[in-house]
């Protein structure tokens, strides 16, 4: 029963709005499920080609717009590369990607690597 008596929030009026629009964000699988690492260890973001629009012939630039770190996801006709030398492993383009499976995946980092290239579609 709703109590109509209390007033109701700015914020939960919005995600009362947003929710049928963004419950898949928290519900679809990713492409490999796996433990992200925990902040302490170094990390970086990798796009599974084959999951991410922009890859199969869609237009997408979540990833690359909302990227914090200058120069760490760059595109090239629409398809993005993540620069593992860059990219800082926040997680930020993971937790934003659209595609109905995720196409990001947050990996520890490996101590060598320098450039870690997209995977082709
Ligand atoms: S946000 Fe996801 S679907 Fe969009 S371009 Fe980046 S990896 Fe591809
Ligand atoms: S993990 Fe963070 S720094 Fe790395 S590509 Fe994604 S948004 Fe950019």
């Amino acid at each position: 029963m709703v109590d109509r008596s209390q007033p109701v929030s700015r914020r939960g009026l919005f995600g009362a709005l947003v929710r049928p629009f963004t419950r898949h964000l928290k519900e679809r699988p990713v492409a490999h499920p796996e433990e992200i690492p925990d902040a302490d260890t170094p990390r970086v973001a990798i796009i599974q080609g084959r999951f991410c629009l922009a890859y199969q012939g869609g237009v997408c630039f979540t990833c690359s717009e909302r990227c914090p770190e200058p120069g760490a996801i760059t595109t090239q006709q629409g398809i993005p590369t993540i620069h593992a030398d860059l990219c800082t492993g926040c997680g930020i383009c993971h937790d934003l990607c659209p595609a109905p499976v995720n196409a990001i995946l947050v990996k520890a980092k490996p101590p060598t690597q320098t450039t870690e290239p997209s995977e082709p579609s």
